[in-house]
């Protein structure tokens, strides 16, 4: 990886997004289901995506804050991380899986 397009407040960081792309097709074919991660452009939230595997070129609403406040801002990102629930257990994966697609204040992708 090359250096951080973006370090945030809360020690996050984000990389360019060819990079991050390339790495999450690596990983999609290992078997691991992989969520974009990025930072909203108005408020400065971070946001998982709940659509797995897949970046969104066009951006991404982020539909509501962490507090339940709506955000509604369009995120077009020059920098996303990735969440990356491994193949090794699936259990756990399912656990993980739940816990983000059942959790509010995601980002919505398309
Ligand atoms: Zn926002």
């Amino acid at each position: 990886m090359s250096k951080p397009v973006r370090i945030n407040p809360d020690g996050s960081t984000d990389y360019p997004v060819d990079e991050v792309c390339a790495e999450m097709d690596r990983l999609i074919k290992q078997g691991c289901i992989v969520f974009v991660k990025y930072t909203c452009d108005k408020c400065g939230e971070r946001v998982t995506s709940n659509v797995p595997n897949s970046f969104a070129r066009e951006g991404y609403i982020h539909e509501e804050k962490g507090d339940g406040t709506p955000c509604g801002h369009l995120t077009v990102p020059i920098g996303i991380n990735q969440l990356t629930i491994s193949s090794t257990d699936p259990k756990k994966q399912q656990q993980l899986l739940e816990a983000i697609l059942g959790k509010q204040g995601l980002g919505k992708g398309n």
